[in-house]
């Protein structure tokens, strides 16, 4: 059964959220201050968490900050009772995969749920190998041989696209939208940017650029 950590103080959305949850078939657990949130994202036994941005103790962008440095492949939804673009932006920028904006429909959530789980890694403790580099996403290294490199949360997620879809060509969009979660236009650039230091620390021939197109791992 899929586990979804569901972070919020509001009693009211929590219980709606939770009683939907249940209802399609998911098990749903409640903690209602950050760092409740925190602890138990990090204990490895969710498979989603939906965090709630206004959090007692630590707010939502710190939970999702240190939870990136352990856990960067875990699918977090950010909610947010602002609808401004800052939070948005600021969510995304700290890794999270999608955001809802309050009031939301359940139907909404719900389906940027099941989104979200769907493109998780089917396992992700896996290792992800492609020739001589290894992905290990609990660590959240990479290595080559037995050297391990340290690679920051946009450069492991966006290793781990490639890793999972070798011999493809992938666009900015595509790997922006994956590792950073939706919407910016500045994802040309920043995609550009992880790709350029991925191939600092794991050669240079590890991703080739295809023309007009996007990346291809080779
Ligand atoms: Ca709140």
């Amino acid at each position: 059964m899929t586990r979804v950590l569901l972070a919020e103080d509001e009693v009211r959305i929590s219980a709606f959220v939770q009683r939907g949850l249940r209802a399609a078939g998911f098990l749903c657990t409640v903690v209602s201050d950050g760092a409740d949130a925190l602890h138990q994202a990090q204990s490895g036994q969710f498979d989603l968490v939906l965090l709630d941005v206004g959090l007692p103790e630590l707010d939502g962008f710190t939970v999702l900050e240190e939870l990136r440095r352990t856990h960067p492949v875990l699918p977090v939804i950010m909610l947010t009772a602002r609808q401004s673009a800052t939070d948005i932006v600021k969510g995304l920028d700290r890794g999270a995969n999608d955001y809802i904006t309050k009031p939301f429909k359940f139907d909404e959530l719900l389906a940027r749920v099941r989104l979200r789980l769907r493109e998780r890694p089917a396992d992700p403790s896996l290792e992800l190998c492609r020739g001589r580099v290894r992905l290990n996403s609990v660590s959240r290294r990479a290595f080559i041989g037995e050297t391990a490199i340290d690679l920051s949360a946009r450069e492991f997620a966006l290793a781990v696209e490639f890793f999972q879809h070798p011999a493809q060509v992938l666009t900015p969009t595509q790997l922006f939208d994956r590792a950073w979660g939706r919407g910016s236009d500045s994802s040309a650039k920043a995609v550009g940017a992880v790709i350029a230091s991925l191939r600092s620390k794991l050669g240079p021939d590890l991703i080739e650029t295809v023309r007009g197109a996007g990346y291809r791992l080779n």
